[in-house]
């Protein structure tokens, strides 16, 4: 099957029905050009379908100019696509057809709706009214480049064209059809890869002491990272005790920084310094001798199975009165409360992670076109490219605006002059 049989004729080629892709395509597909989208799974969109828990937090509210430093150290290259498509764009785009979008407290942006269906419902029905022609259940296999033209085979057929976007998202939760094969595509193009690596991931510690407190979690919590010995990073975030480990947006937003064998240290004081922690129990104590140590710690808030755990943990009977709580005793009690340490034994897989860290180098793509820097009229869009962005809608809007940045790219090489 010939897609485009004229190599010299103007059209597009988009590999990847998600976000990107879609978004891309809404953008690129203009009157008497035609644009295709190769779609691996039976139907577009698996993961968007499943984002947010089926709600879709499709973008944040805070200011754009902030947006950058929630995708890490990669995240300057972001900020030519995300003023071309802003998170306000994106937020009237959705109302216009439909599909109005409301903010948490926290600033997270929802369809009001809180389906994801409807979000998925609009860009294919932005699609069909834009002429987008879409393939579903066809996986590309290979892509080449002959002279000036695309040969991209699939599954079905083998297909042509001028312009060729990879909009294949990452390699985690595989089932949805990103399975990495864009990074297969990019390499046989010559670009350079990041080695990829499961991002947004809970952390597992083995064994783990506070498994059966699963489900406890702590807004806010204050943490730190160290690596043999040596502090890599300082956190503050939402942590939730599962069974296995730790989550929660604070822990998925920086397992970036992590690796097995480092240890998380959690304060439980809100970050309270254990000098000021001891101070703070020491003056609780005179005329207390009676009270007992969990009563007087009782000003932290700390959950009653928690620190009766912690104490536990540092060989001290939660009911022992503070008349009989010696110096040492204090000294573990503020070592546990300020810095309790829990060691990695491994961080999520593709399988777990939300998102994929590494991919297409981007010193390899133009942030203001998305196009390649090695190769022209080849285009690059979302989680493919080395991007990784924080929870909260970061990763979908950096997918929406790269994906609508490559389509402007090729709308405007496309129309007239
Ligand atoms: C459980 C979960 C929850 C999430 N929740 C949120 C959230 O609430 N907010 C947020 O901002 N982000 C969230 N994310 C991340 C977000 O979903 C992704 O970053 C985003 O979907 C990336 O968009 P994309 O278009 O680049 O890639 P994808 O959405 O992965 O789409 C890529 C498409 O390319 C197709 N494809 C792959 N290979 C081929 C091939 N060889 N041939 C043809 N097609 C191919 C795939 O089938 C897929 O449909 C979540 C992720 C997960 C896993």
């Amino acid at each position: 099957m010939v897609f485009v049989r004229d190599p010299g004729r103007s059209d597009t080629i988009i590999i990847g029905g998600g976000p990107a892709g879609l978004s891309c395509a809404i953008q690129c597909s203009l009157p008497g050009r035609r644009t295709l989208v190769l779609e691996k799974t039976e139907a577009c969109g698996k993961k968007l379908l499943i984002t947010g828990s089926g709600q879709c937090n499709l973008t944040h509210a805070g200011d754009i100019r902030d947006f950058p430093r929630h995708y890490g150290v990669n995240g300057k290259f972001l900020k030519p696509a995300l003023s071309a498509w802003t998170n306000r764009d994106l937020c009237s785009f959705f109302a216009t057809y439909g599909v109005p979008l409301e903010t948490e407290a926290d600033g997270k942006v929802f369809p009001r709706s809180r389906r994801s269906r409807d979000v998925l419902h609009v860009l294919l029905q932005a699609c069909r009214e834009k002429g987008t022609e879409i393939r579903c259940g066809e996986p590309v296999s290979s892509v080449n480049r002959e002279k000036e033209v695309f040969r991209v085979d699939t599954s079905q057929g083998r297909y042509y064209s001028h312009h060729l976007v990879i909009a294949t998202g990452g390699a985690s939760y595989p089932a949805t059809g990103s399975s990495g094969d864009g990074y297969r595509f990019a390499a046989s193009l010559t670009h350079t890869l990041v080695p990829p690596a499961p991002a947004l991931t809970p952390v597992y510690i083995d064994p783990f002491p506070l498994a059966d407190l699963a489900g406890i979690s702590f807004p806010g919590m204050v943490f730190t990272i160290w690596r043999e010995n040596r502090k890599v990073a300082g956190c503050r975030g939402d942590v939730l005790i599962t069974h296995t480990g730790l989550s929660g947006p604070g822990i998925l937003d920086n397992s970036r920084s992590m690796l097995a064998g480092d240890e998380i240290r959690l304060s439980f004081v809100g970050g309270v310094p254990p000098d000021t922690c001891a101070r703070e129990i020491v003056s609780g104590i005179p005329g207390q001798g009676f009270r007992n140590v969990a009563s007087l710690l009782a000003r932290y808030r700390i959950p009653s199975r928690v620190l009766d755990r912690l104490l536990e943990l540092s060989g001290i009977d939660p009911h022992l009165s503070c008349a009989h709580l010696p110096a040492e005793k204090r000294k573990r009690i503020v070592a546990s409360l300020t810095a309790f340490p829990l060691t990695i034994s491994g961080l999520g897989d593709f399988t777990t992670a939300m998102v994929t860290r590494g991919g297409v180098a981007l010193h390899d793509v133009t942030a203001r076109t998305m196009e390649s820097r090695h190769m022209n009229n080849l285009f690059f869009a979302g989680e493919v490219l080395d991007i990784d962005g924080d929870t909260g809608g970061y990763n979908l809007q950096a997918a929406f605006s790269t994906g609508w940045l490559a389509g402007t790219s090729i709308r405007n090489r496309l129309l007239p002059p």
